[in-house]
């Protein structure tokens, strides 16, 4: 990557950080995106844009792959507009603005990387796995949730307590869903990694 590419990846993850959007940790993008450049895929589902930063990268880690990626906030979905144009990506990441639970494809995919409303995913997984082919994989993000999934429930808040069953649930509905072989890895936030078996 040249110079110019670096700072403007410099200026997304400055713009995260002072604008609170939680996008994927350094070790958790450099595992998603050696895993998209090392595998052979050449369409990618991504659940929750923000402001474009795992799209992007995902993009820049292999030329071949095309991205279609969904998000709900409007003012992130318009910053993530701006980013893709800079790097005159428009041609390879296509952006939904829309509630994902609400959204229908035709598509399918190789790869879903799940990085939305953490509460939701076992819907999300329910609703996309029908537009995976046939042995992809399901990434999901944040299934440690800074750590607090692995806590003692009792010193949480009412709302995070509820946020982290759900995870636990999810985690537990992944374990127990044997058309899948999954592994849960502690790199970034929490990644599980859900392949399919063959068809
Ligand atoms: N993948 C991004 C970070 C995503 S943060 C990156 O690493 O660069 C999670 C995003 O998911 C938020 O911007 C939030 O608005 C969005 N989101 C949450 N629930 C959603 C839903 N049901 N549909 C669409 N977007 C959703
Ligand atoms: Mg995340």
């Amino acid at each position: 990557m040249n110079e110019k590419i670096y700072s403007q990846i410099r200026d997304i993850k400055k713009y995260a950080l002072e604008n609170k959007v939680p996008i994927m940790t350094d070790a958790g993008i450099d595992y998603l995106t050696r895993f998209v450049a090392n595998h052979q895929i050449k369409n990618i589902l991504e659940v929750g844009t923000a402001i474009g930063y795992s799209a992007i990268m995902m993009a820049l880690s292999n030329p071949n792959v095309k991205i279609t990626t969904i998000e709900r906030d409007q003012e992130r979905y318009m910053e993530a507009i701006k980013n893709i144009k800079k790097f005159d990506l428009e041609n390879r990441i296509t952006l939904i603005f829309n509630d994902a639970l609400d959204v229908e494809l035709d598509d399918t995919y190789d790869l879903i990387f799940l990085d939305a409303a953490k509460g939701q995913n076992i819907h999300f997984f329910e609703k996309f796995e029908r537009r995976l082919t046939g042995n992809g994989t399901i990434i999901t993000d944040n299934m440690e949730f800074h750590g607090l999934v692995g806590q003692n429930e009792q010193d949480m808040s009412r709302n995070l307590r509820g946020l982290v069953r759900k995870i636990r649930e999810y985690h537990d509905f992944l374990e127990k869903n044997e058309k899948y072989d999954v592994k849960f890895l502690s790199i970034g936030d929490g990644l599980a990694i859900a392949e399919r078996k063959e068809l």
